[in-house]
């Protein structure tokens, strides 16, 4: 078990004094208890353990204070612009389009460059969590380090220090990372909490109403997908959208995989 005289692990320098850190950001994590009376998750696990949850995962002492104010910095920003897609009245702030198959959302008002570390905070994050629910999720210590490195030196406690830093971002990991939704929010959601890594460099995160696949070698991402692959510093954002039929065998299938599993 960590304690507060551990050093934070983003930075390095300071002690890791933060207590309740969400390692899924709680607006992408919380919705699976939406809908739900009494208000409770199940957790799976590799072990026997299956318990009712009522909050997402939340670790003592892996931060000092400055790197989690870091994070959430790039959440409240990322959030505002994620959730406008739900909302009617932003309508106009993003363009959908088709390619090979493929169904995506643009978005016009967002900095992909922003996006990018948010991305990169969640996957890093549960690849250092300690927790048993992010067990089966691990990068190899080189491209966690990447990771590391790069949200070390954009962490800003103030949104106006990280927007005037941002401009100096102009070299990313060689990773992939696609992300999709359902075209509309589920409720209740019909989908899981869940991370797992397949192999060294294939490595997947369900986060309620996302699923995002995230790859540490870009030569692997199948050409069908290169169209929404988001790490890049320039052009928009980009969500791949599928129906509601499309997700919801999507999702029976693999909390049915991880079922059999247990
Ligand atoms: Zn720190």
């Amino acid at each position: 078990m960590r304690n507060p005289t551990n050093i934070c692990l983003l930075c390095r320098e300071k002690n890791a004094s933060k207590r309740n850190s969400h390692i899924i950001p709680k607006f992408m994590g919380q919705g699976i208890f939406d809908g739900i009376k009494p208000r409770h998750g199940i957790m799976l696990t590799n072990t026997e353990k299956q318990s009712k949850i009522q909050d997402i995962t939340k670790e003592d002492y892996l931060f000092c204070e400055d790197c989690e104010k870091g994070f959430s910095i790039l959440e409240t920003y990322c959030s505002q612009r994620l959730e406008q897609y739900n909302n009617v009245n932003y309508s106009n702030q993003f363009y959908h389009k088709a390619t090979g198959g493929i169904e995506y959302v643009e978005f016009k008002n967002f900095d992909i460059r922003i996006f990018n570390l948010f991305i990169y905070s969640i996957i890093w994050r549960v690849s250092i969590s300690n927790h048993y629910s992010f067990q089966k999720f691990k990068l190899q210590i080189a491209e966690e380090e990447k990771l590391r490195v790069i949200l070390k030196q954009y962490s800003s406690s103030k949104q106006n220090d990280l927007f005037n830093s941002i401009s100096n971002l102009k070299i990313l990991p060689e990773h992939s990372h696609v992300i999709f939704r359902p075209v509309k929010k589920l409720r209740p959601p019909v989908s899981m909490l869940s991370a797992g890594s397949y192999n060294d460099w294939m490595h997947q995160i369900h986060l309620v109403d996302y699923v995002l696949i995230y790859l540490t070698d870009n030569s692997q991402l199948i050409n069908e997908l290169r169209i929404i692959d988001n790490n890049r510093v320039e052009n928009l954002v980009r969500i791949g959208i599928v129906d509601k039929e499309s997700w919801e065998s999507f999702n029976f299938k693999m909390i049915d995989n991880v079922l059999r599993k247990e």
